[in-house]
């Protein structure tokens, strides 16, 4: 049953509190810390259980988090809703579902074998031990969750250090984790996080000797930090998804996936359609279809560049970046705030811009898309290429002539390229394909999955063993 906005407030607020009081057992139990230290020697005790454990055993655990997730979907969707004010909270069930339901276990480890005259070699995929994991605002939880099943398949505990906007919906998805292990028989701390997590306690966690490999999901700063830390790091960095649509694509359907794929829970994946690039013969038509899906497409420019003013900040380097006040926002409280009339009938802002506008240039999180033309195919993957900004992240491509589908896709080199379908399909919602939260754009492991969190182990017996 849902529940008020005021009741989820008291909620995450009930939630922080109850976190602050702790006792010493409860943090042992829930895997929520006051300390990192405490947190990282917790996760070093549970670890040394999990490496002693059978597969069989690791895979009850995971089926217990599956089941906890499902049990709590509209809980981890209210509470993340509420504590962040980002997103939609239909749309982060399915993504809690989509984890719960599709996120690899331990049948993603794979084992290389050599057998001959000289005896058997396998190759194996061991654990890492604890890893050291950093996650987003955007989908809290649901990374919590996916990167605890796949570090867990592979091996290792986890230590968390959350966004601290999301440590209340962060930290439950840590607890669900905990009690999920300690149902199967397994132990606590498994997943363990800190009650305030700050860049100090981040930097505690690269510096601690236990962790020998951190993964980080976020923006550019995260990921240079962990990146220079001198440690083997996972970056899963930011994206500015273009979609670029040429003459030969189904119009209308394009206009469909992309709106579909660009308001997922308000635009909040890194992976969801940042700005559309298409060729200028069909753009109108374009532009009427994606009306028909729930867009409002502002004309006016002064409401545009106001729009501009009102969704970005200015940073202490004179950078403009987006107001948070504003990421994953519902696309009619935009329009309510420019003074036009909308509803939630309004899925997404959708208005026609140049290249260089800074609302296309800029990686948003918001239901807001800028459309820009192009002459023909060529120029526009030319221009996708160029707002990709060199991220690697993900592209997609909505086109019938398969030359152009190639070409896009090498010539723009993403860990994602979903062609004819929305964004998400890449998560394998509507696609084939596992989900993850992370994808390690920047380090180029692309999507992750259990077997990312391995080392790769030889194991040679020499001169038997081969029964050929
Ligand atoms: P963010 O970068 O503000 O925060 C991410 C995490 O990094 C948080 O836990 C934050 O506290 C921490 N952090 C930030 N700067 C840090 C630093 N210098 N040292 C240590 N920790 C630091 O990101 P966000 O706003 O929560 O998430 C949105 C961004 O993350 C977008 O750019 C989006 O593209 C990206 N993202 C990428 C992926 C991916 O899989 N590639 C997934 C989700 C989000």
């Amino acid at each position: 049953m849902a529940v008020s906005e005021k009741e989820l407030q008291e909620l995450v607020r009930s939630v922080l509190a109850r976190m602050g009081d702790l006792t010493p057992s409860q943090q042992e139990e829930t895997g929520v810390y006051d300390k990192m230290e405490d947190a990282i020697a917790a996760s070093a005790r549970a670890q040394k259980e999990i490496r002693r454990m059978p597969l069989e055993f690791r895979e009850k655990i995971i089926a217990n988090i599956r089941k906890l997730t499902m049990e709590n979907l509209q809980k981890l969707a209210e509470m993340g809703v509420a504590e962040t004010g980002m997103g939609n909270i239909g749309h982060k069930i399915i993504k809690h579902q989509l984890v719960a339901e599709k996120t690899p276990g331990t049948e993603d480890l794979s084992t290389i074998a050599w057998s001959g005259d000289r005896g058997l070699t396998l190759v194996e995929q061991g654990p890492f031990g604890v890893i050291g994991a950093i996650t987003p605002s955007t989908n809290p939880s649901e990374t919590v969750l996916c990167n605890s099943i796949g570090m867990l398949a592979a091996g290792n505990s986890v230590v968390f250090n959350p966004h601290p906007s999301a440590i209340g919906v962060s930290s439950f998805a840590v607890q669900l984790v905990n009690q999920a292990s300690i149902a199967a028989g397994g132990p606590a701390n498994i997943a363990t996080t800190v009650r305030k997590p700050t860049l100090e306690t981040a930097d505690i966690m690269y510096k601690s000797p236990v962790i020998p490999l951190l993964v980080a999901t976020g923006g550019p700063g995260v990921v240079t930090a962990v990146l220079s830390t001198g440690k083997r790091a996972i970056g899963a960095g930011a994206g500015n998804p273009p979609v670029v649509v040429d003459e030969t694509a189904d119009i209308r359907k394009a206009a469909e996936d992309i709106i579909n794929g660009a308001t997922l829970d308000n635009n909040l994946p890194c992976i969801a359609e940042k700005e559309v690039v298409v060729v200028d013969k069909v753009a109108d038509e374009l532009m009427f279809y994606m009306e028909q899906c729930g867009a409002y497409r502002l004309t006016d420019k002064a409401l545009i560049d106001k729009l501009a003013e009102m969704v970005l900040t200015t940073n202490k380097k004179g950078k403009q970046i987006v107001s948070r006040d504003w990421v994953g926002r519902d696309a009619y409280k935009f329009l309510n705030a420019l003074g036009i009339d909308a509803d939630a009938s309004v899925k997404c802002i959708i208005f026609e811009a140049e290249e260089e506008h800074i609302l296309v240039q800029t990686e948003l999180m918001m239901p807001i898309l800028g459309i820009v033309r192009a002459k023909d195919a060529q120029s526009a993957m030319e221009m996708g290429v160029r707002l990709e900004h060199g991220n690697r992240h993900s592209a997609h491509m909505h086109s019938k002539n398969v030359d152009h589908l190639t070409q896009f896709g090498q010539m723009i080199d993403t860990a994602i390229f979903v062609k004819n379908g929305p964004s998400y399909a890449a998560l394998g919602f509507g696609g084939e394909g596992f989900p993850t939260f992370t994808i390690a754009s920047r380090t180029g492991e692309g999507l992750t999955s259990a077997k990312t969190f391995t080392k790769s182990r030889r194991c040679v017996m020499t001169d038997a063993l081969c029964i050929r």
